[in-house]
């Protein structure tokens, strides 16, 4: 039984894998059109260097490696979501790390043999950003590791967005009771 359970979570891991690279083949940087010039205008040139260029940043250095607020991970290109913050952590090679995507499709994936090395490069479905590779090095249960530039990411937080509505609701509840007041 565990035998039959174990071969049904790798046959899903490979038909997950299949259905990111099919995606990645379909849907490529097609629905995003946008000069290189337009890039430039609207990225920082590390921004730009990384996700237009598949530039990779120097390890440790990323704003958002140790990041460990509550909420999903974007692409910086784009704002298209890749990852939630559950699925991060701390593989200590210098890039923010997650062991699996819960936004499959707009993740990509394609083989990249630059550098002497067989590598899977993992890219923004939305726009065809580089955001970086991925490897079969992670923790259970997946095996992965998501190795992500921090350039090529944006982040937003879980609490502003609630604490955000929180207030605006807060703000039309005490303008209907001021105007039940006034009418009064
Ligand atoms: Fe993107």
């Amino acid at each position: 039984m565990k035998t039959a359970v174990t071969i049904c979570s790798l046959a899903m891991l490979v038909s997950c894998r299949q259905t990111v690279v099919e995606n990645a083949e379909k849907t490529m940087g097609t629905n995003v059109e946008k000069t290189d010039a337009e890039w430039k205008a609207q990225l920082t040139p590390m921004q730009y260097r990384v996700l237009r260029k598949a530039g990779t940043e120097r390890a440790g250095t990323g704003a958002l490696l140790h990041n460990k607020q509550a909420g999903t991970y974007t692409c910086a290109g784009c704002g298209a979501e890749l990852f939630a913050s559950g699925e991060k952590y701390e593989s200590g090679c210098g890039w923010p790390s997650f062991y699996q995507t819960s936004h499959a499709s707009n993740i990509a994936e394609r083989v990249d043999s630059s550098v002497g090395m067989r590598r899977t490069e993992v890219l923004c479905s939305n726009c065809g950003g580089h955001l970086g590779h991925v490897f079969e090095d992670g923790p259970q249960p997946t095996g992965q590791r998501y190795c992500i530039n921090s350039a090529s990411l944006g982040f937003k937080e879980e609490d502003r967005i609630s604490r955000q509505a929180q207030r605006s609701e807060l703000r039309a509840r005490r303008r209907a009771s001021g105007q039940g007041a006034h009418r009064e």
